[in-house]
């Protein structure tokens, strides 16, 4: 008794190997964000009316992010992060704040602070 084990390996000619894809998803939404020209933070809180106390580069302003009656939220002067000690309140910089505080998105927070290069896309 023979078995003729000479079965054609059926080749997979078709082998379908999914080809990496680089989609660019049209334009970046960071694109026309300019940070050199955010207001330095000193401006910017000073423009929302907002009053810095205290010496050294974090200073303490009255929380707009919740019922503050005396100063909870701490803010750097160089960066412009800040951190509230109440309502935890915190972000990075001027934007970040912005942003959290009227509800904005990235773009609209940064056409508000003219940081954005208009019609950029
Ligand atoms: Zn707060």
């Amino acid at each position: 008794m023979q078995t003729t084990n000479n079965k054609a390996a059926p080749r997979n000619g078709t082998a379908s190997t999914p080809r990496p894809y680089s989609t660019k998803s049209g334009w970046n939404y960071k694109s026309g964000f300019d940070r050199a020209k955010l207001p330095s933070p000193t401006d910017y809180f000073a423009q929302q009316g907002l009053k810095l106390t205290g010496g050294g580069e974090w200073k303490n302003v009255i929380c707009p992010f919740h019922g503050d009656s005396k100063p909870s939220l701490r803010v750097r002067i160089d960066t412009g992060g800040f951190r509230c000690m109440v309502c935890g309140a915190h972000g990075g910089d001027v934007l970040a704040f912005h942003r959290q505080r009227y509800g904005l998105n990235f773009k609209q927070a940064a056409q508000q602070l003219s940081a954005w290069n208009g019609g950029a896309r």
